[in-house]
């Protein structure tokens, strides 16, 4: 097979390949080329020759150097520079580029190719001394950094002994003379670490350079990086085989005060605002930048500096975004006036930016509403639902200083140093904010477990904010009054000192760092949010429900958009303190008739629970479950508080502790609970739908249209469902003569399908159901054996050892649980072809699972009120 793909004036053999085979940078190369943009020319390795590069135990495969070197020949010709020449040398990058992109991740080395004798040939070449030597000591200390893994340090010793020679703060004040100096010193520290001198031949440069390039596709933070990404739900970067590798010839922005370098946004990724956002810094290299060396300046000044570059700058920023019809982020390098493209891929925008380009492009006949709907990642709508400080609060705040917004949003948490530190206090449960002069890829675990991220140093496109941004996370950069002290663990702003046990706020909205708490509340939705939301209904088939126990939780959601509730769980209505105590002398009773006394003065606390939700959700179906789990969940287990009930209900506390021990089960989960209570405490199962009756009656009577369906959890067998609903519909008939009332009352009967068993036997279920919830927790719980309370144990080496690829418990495993799903609806549907069925696990606000429910047919999922509008839109997402 082809192993590397030119691109240049000449030929561009990777266009329209995939990204799979070339990596994102190397397609996007080849098209910036073939829509005739300035990029330097170059050449592209696929990442097959990766993959085989690990299957054969770190070897590059046969034939691979020969394809470069014809390769380098074509670039040769194409430049009229040789490469490994003393005079006029061809100088490459060596630049890392997977199909998705890992801002940072990998390996890039630059100015590849030179060597003593090239250096001077260089300087001659360009008579320009001072650029040359600047490009030979990046060399050696990035190939020194990349290649060999020397420490970083030393290289930074040497360079600040120089500075301090010439006087100089800046790397760019140093003379040629001091640089010509610093490549010798480099060379030293280089033969120190190495053990070897600095290699002269550029083609073993080059191989090497390839080869850790490959290497870096299995660097710790790499491998981090992509865990994250994957337990986020990048489903893609689980299944890369490997980075390609871009090798293009160099051009110069360290050349002097007409050259530069900088990277950009075509719109502002915070905000969405079609308005280019970038840094540029004048006399500096590639990495420069994004490193925080030096503070870069706002692209919007560039004009100022050179008015030609900036203005085709601005010109190539259109014709990329009408070409790829997607907000780009771009790299370029401005050699003595001459502006290079040297990248450009799909910009990772947080999820308020994604809404509003979307929306936007529609406005600019961009994209059609259709594919606005499928651009916005269905998750990242949860940046929309952040919440901010409040207005008082923040008016009030202590505030310390300010850095760049990097990321939007709200955080409050306790200071952490280092990456470490914030993953430890993040899994004993604490909200910490992680303090860096500068991020750097290896504290991507850090970053992750922190609800924020404060840097004293760096730009609006550090590592920092770039990662933070597509994580959604809260991020403020570059806040200089910031002097951390690591090893101390403090901060100091101002003169005021701050230690790993103090709280802060961060403001990514407006970049403000504040001392303490400062309280938050709700976002306010804007109008390109309900744009896009009308345009996912106008698309999805499925209905969306919610799961709420609560008025205040159902008239939330629906105001979200929920059309519904599909699981309204009745056993937390009972923990009130005024009211377990009624629970729990039920649970005492010796016999039916104590049980009933008891649940008697649970009924008014239950109607009126159901009353307040059947009027939030007036018009809309509510689907209220029975009585799940086992009785002994609402006794007290502690000698003392067994003490403090058997005085409260009058009663010895040995007899509490008999019946908590009568009830103990070794294996609750699957013991006495859900439809199991009913069959042998039906009294249980005729207050619950009494209550429900009555409410439904109160309503009825207030002209508010209530639609309860009653759900009766864990059935296994037809016949549990059989004898139970029998129950019900026997209740329902006591109740309304009781209550005298005439009209009818439109109640559904149904069960919820969460027991292996009941979706293999689902047609003889479906005869006494008027519809199905598929109750997926217990479903994958039951299919999979896994304790759902106990798998923190295992599953992060299951996930980490690919045995599954993701948590079961958050994204519906389709494979297995996906077929038990499947056979339940087509079952139960050979019965009763109209038969409604809704999902209400976790699962239904998961955008995978929620295309999986469908494709399978599903009426309606049902989830938390904060996922609604993600269901809306991932429901149309699937849709389309
Ligand atoms: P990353 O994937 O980490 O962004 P890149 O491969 O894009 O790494 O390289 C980082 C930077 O190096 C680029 O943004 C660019 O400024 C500089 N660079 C890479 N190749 C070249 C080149 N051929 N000429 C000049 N600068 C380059
Ligand atoms: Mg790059
Ligand atoms: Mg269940």
């Amino acid at each position: 097979d082809k192993m590397v793909y030119y691109f240049g004036k000449s030929k561009t053999e990777g266009k329209g390949l995939a990204k799979t085979l070339l990596g994102g940078k190397g397609v996007n190369l080849a098209e910036m080329t073939s829509i005739g943009l300035p990029v330097p020319p170059g050449f592209t390795i696929t990442t097959e020759v990766c993959g085989d590069y690990y299957k054969h135990g770190k070897q590059l495969p046969k034939g691979l150097m020969e394809e470069c070197h014809d390769a380098i020949a074509q670039l040769e010709q194409e430049l009229g520079k040789k490469f490994g020449d003393n005079d006029n040398p061809l100088l490459v990058s060596v630049r890392s580029g997977a199909a998705v992109s890992m801002p940072g991740m990998m390996n890039t080395i630059l100015n590849l190719g030179l060597n003593d004798a090239a250096t001077e040939g260089l300087a001659k070449a360009t008579k320009n001394e001072r650029f040359a030597y600047d490009a030979y000591r990046r060399l050696i200390n990035m190939y020194g950094d990349v290649v060999m893994g020397l420490s970083h340090h030393s290289f930074e010793e040497a360079f600040d002994k120089i500075k301090k020679k010439y006087k100089v703060t800046e790397d760019t004040e140093v003379p040629a003379e001091g640089l010509k100096e610093l490549c010798e010193a480099y060379k030293d520290v280089y033969k120190k670490s190495a053990g070897e001198d600095f290699p002269q031949d550029p083609i073993k440069q080059l191989q090497l350079a390839i080869e850790s390039v490959f290497g870096s596709w299995h660097a710790d933070r790499a491998i981090s990086y992509r865990r994250i990404e994957a337990a986020k739900g990048n489903t893609e970067i689980a299944n890369l085989i490997g980075t390609a590798v871009n090798v293009q010839a160099m051009v110069y922005g360290n050349m002097g005060d007409d050259s530069g370098t900088g990277v950009g946004f075509t719109r502002d990724p915070n905000t969405g605002l079609n308005k280019f956002y970038g840094e540029f810094l004048i006399n500096a290299q590639g990495e420069d930048v994004v490193a925080g060396i030096r503070t870069p300046q706002p692209v919007a000044e560039m004009g100022k500096w050179d008015k030609a570059a900036h203005k085709e700058l601005m010109e190539i920023k259109d014709k990329l975004e009408t070409h790829y019809k997607e907000m780009q982020d771009i790299e370029f390098t401005i050699e003595k006036g001459k502006l290079y493209m040297l990248q450009t891929r799909t910009g990772k925008r947080n999820g308020i930016a994604a809404v509003k380009i979307a929306c936007d492009m529609v406005k600019e006949g961009l994209i059609t509403e259709k594919e606005a709907v499928l651009r916005v990642p269905a998750s990242d709508l949860t940046h929309c639902l952040l919440p901010s400080f409040k207005p008082t609060a923040r008016n009030a705040a202590d505030v310390l200083c300010r850095g760049l917004n990097a990321s939007p949003g709200a955080a409050v948490g306790k200071l952490v140093f280092t990456a470490v530190e914030a993953r430890e206090r993040f899994e004993a449960g604490e909200d910490v904010i992680l303090v860096r002069r500068e991020t750097s890829p290896e504290d991507v675990e850090g970053m992750s477990a922190a609800v924020g991220i404060l840097t004293s140093t760096g730009g609006a496109t550090s590592h920092a904010a770039v990662v933070a941004r597509g994580w959604g996370k809260c991020c403020v950069a570059g806040a200089s009054d910031v002097e951390i002290n690591e090893k101390a663990k403090t901060i100091t702003v101002n003169g005021r000192k701050f230690t790993n046990k103090d709280t802060i706020s961060l403001d990514g909205t407006t970049g403000e760092v504040m001392a303490g708490e400062v309280e938050t509340q709700e976002p306010k939705l804007s109008g390109d949010f309900a744009k896009l939301m009308e345009w996912a209904d106008k698309y999805r088939t499925m209905k969306i429900r919610t799961n709420a126990d609560s008025p205040a939780d159902a008239k939330r959601a629906r105001e979200f958009g929920a059309e519904g509730i599909g699981l309204c769980r009745t056993e937390h209505m009972f923990f009130e303190a005024d009211r377990i105590i009624h629970m729990r002398s039920m649970i005492l009773a010796d016999d039916e008739t104590d049980r009933r006394a008891a649940l008697k003065k649970l009924l008014p606390f239950q109607r009126k629970d159901f009353e307040g939700i059947f009027k939030a959700m007036a018009g809309l179906p509510v689907t209220i479950r029975l009585l799940d789990p086992p009785l002994h969940e609402f006794l007290p287990h502690e000698a003392a508080a067994q003490k403090d009930m058997a005085t409260e209900l009058g009663v010895k506390p040995a007899d509490i502790k008999k019946r908590s021990e009568a009830l103990h089960e070794s294996n609750p989960m699957l013991g006495h609970r859900g439809c199991r209570l009913s069959v042998t405490y039906p009294e249980i199962l005729e207050m619950q739908v009494q209550a429900i009756v009555e409410a439904a009656i109160i309503c009825a009577k207030k002209n508010i249209d209530a639609q309860p369906e009653i759900m009766i959890p864990l059935v296994g067998t037809a016949a549990e469902l059989r004898i139970l609903r029998a129950k019900v519909e026997e209740t329902i008939e006591v109740t309304k003569a009781a209550k005298k009332h005439e009209g009818e009352l439109k109640i559904l009967i149904g069960t919820m399908i969460e027991i292996p068993r009941a979706c293999l036997t689902a047609n003889e279920v479906a005869e006494y159901a008027d519809f199905f919830s598929f109750g997926t927790n217990d479903l994958t719980q039951m299919t999979f054996g896994y304790s759902r309370d106990d798998v923190g144990g295992f599953l992060p080496d299951y996930i980490e050892h690919k045995i599954v690829p993701v948590d079961p418990f958050q994204s519906l495993d389709q494979a297995g649980v996906g077929q038990l799903v499947e056979m339940g609806v087509t079952k139960g549907r050979s019965v009763k072809s109209k038969l409604k069925i809704g999902i209400c696990g976790e699962h239904g606000g998961d955008p995978s699972s929620i295309g999986f429910c469908n494709s399978t047919g599903l009426d309606y999922v049902s989830c938390s009120p904060f996922r609604v509008p993600i269901a809306r839109l991932a429901a149309a997402q699937a849709a389309l």
